[in-house]
């Protein structure tokens, strides 16, 4: 008999604010939603909840693609649904990788053994369409063009539009991870041509981490449905998994009910508030805090122009602690923030202000705190210069 050599305490989370790269702080009406009793995962009145999931998926997407839903897994688990959906063994692929996340989508397109055409791009910077088009015409067959829209390892946002011409041209299709710009900023699927894309819950749309939300347009589904050979992980299998989500209802795994009532929760969040009410509010508190830190000499490391609103990326000053700064913060002000990844470790710091925590509330907090934390290192820094320069931003003088 194997016994417990200590008691384990009801959970008890110290009080955080959530400004790294994810998860991102929820609104307390998701939590709400999650602690709502179960259905079956086959009641009519779930499979009700189940469908107007997929409404508001595909207004949040902008897409009228009928194949949207949630896959169960968190983000990884979309980027390997949609890469283990389209590609087979031998086909080609053309990635971009100018991040953490790019090189995620290598590693995945290679397990599924494709060929796999890497457009090594420059960490902080975006890709540009003439090495997307270097790419196909040395890879003509390539059957999709992946590129991350939003790297949360650089705080970069990607254009999209000229690309999906790109490999449209090809006869390619566009496949995109917009993980981190679901609900913080412009993802518009049909409009922009974008052929598959995944997502995840506890980035911009501000739920806990758990589901993966992907969309295929016919083009994407017809690669699907011409396969070869069976899709090799039975879990994220979509030929099946549509089934079940769609008229059918065929039974393949059991849904994560909670998960599901959280999603849907925060996107009714995001319904009522209006997307372009939503993308402006990111672009505000970006700007606000951005502002802010300029002035505290803290420098942005996104190329200009191409920042993402939802996660801002800066130089850590020479000098500085990058690990003893985000200790401070975590322990003066609860706040946490992310560290470099890669090669831009202990170079750079990623602060999030994604969906439900992207307010001023939260910019005042965080300006002070690193102000704060900086001055801790002998480094000049005022929280007056920070929060006069946001200010000047939220009050249109800027
Ligand atoms: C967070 C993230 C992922 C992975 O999501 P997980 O939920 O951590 O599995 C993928 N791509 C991007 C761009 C991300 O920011």
């Amino acid at each position: 008999m194997l016994t417990l050599k200590k008691e384990y305490r009801e959970l008890a989370p110290s009080e955080r604010v959530l400004l790294g790269p994810g998860p991102s702080g929820v609104d307390p009406r998701v939590l709400r939603a999650m602690s709502t009793p179960l259905l079956g995962h086959l009641d009519p009145e779930f499979l009700e909840i189940m469908n107007e999931t997929g409404e508001l998926l595909r207004y949040v997407f902008q897409t009228s693609n009928t194949l949207t839903l949630a896959m169960s897994g968190t983000g990884s688990a979309g980027m390997d649904t949609i890469l283990s959906n389209l590609l087979e063994p031998g086909d080609k692929a053309i990635i971009a990788v100018c991040g953490v996340f790019g090189e995620r989508m290598v590693d995945i397109a290679l397990r599924n053994g494709a060929e796999v055409k890497v457009i090594q791009g420059e960490w902080g910077r975006i890709v540009e369409p003439e090495a997307v088009e270097a790419a196909f015409r040395e890879v003509p067959q390539a059957k999709l063009l992946a590129v991350v829209h939003a790297e949360t390892s650089t705080g970069v946002l990607q254009p999209l539009t000229d690309l999906a011409a790109v490999a449209h041209r090809y006869g390619a299709l566009l496949v995109v991870d917009c993980v981190t710009s679901l609900g913080g900023a412009p993802v518009l699927i049909d409009e922009w041509g974008v052929d598959a894309a995944y997502s995840g819950t506890q980035k911009c749309l501000s739920c806990p981490p758990g589901l993966a939300p992907v969309t295929l347009n016919d083009k994407a589904r017809a690669v699907l449905h011409r396969r070869k050979s069976k899709v090799p992980s039975w879990y994220l299998d979509l030929t099946m998994i549509e089934r079940y989500w769609g008229q059918e209802r065929f039974y393949h795994h059991t849904a994560p009910i909670s998960m599901v009532y959280a999603l849907r929760e925060a996107l009714r969040i995001i319904a009522e508030e209006g997307l372009e009410a939503r993308w402006a509010r990111h672009e505000l508190n970006a700007r606000a805090f951005l502002a802010g830190c300029e002035a505290i000499g803290l420098k942005p490391f996104a190329q200009e122009g191409h920042r993402l609103p939802s996660l801002i990326t800066l130089r850590i000053p020479e000098g500085i602690d990058d690990v003893a700064v985000r200790q401070f913060l975590l322990r003066e002000y609860k706040i946490e923030i992310g560290g470099g990844l890669g090669p831009v470790k202990g170079q750079i710091w990623r602060v999030g202000l994604m969906g439900y925590n992207s307010n001023r509330l939260n910019v005042t907090l965080a300006l002070t705190a690193l102000a704060e934390a900086l001055k801790a290192q002998g480094y000049q820094a005022s929280a007056a210069a920070a929060l006069e320069a946001a200010d000047k931003v939220y009050t249109g003088q800027e």
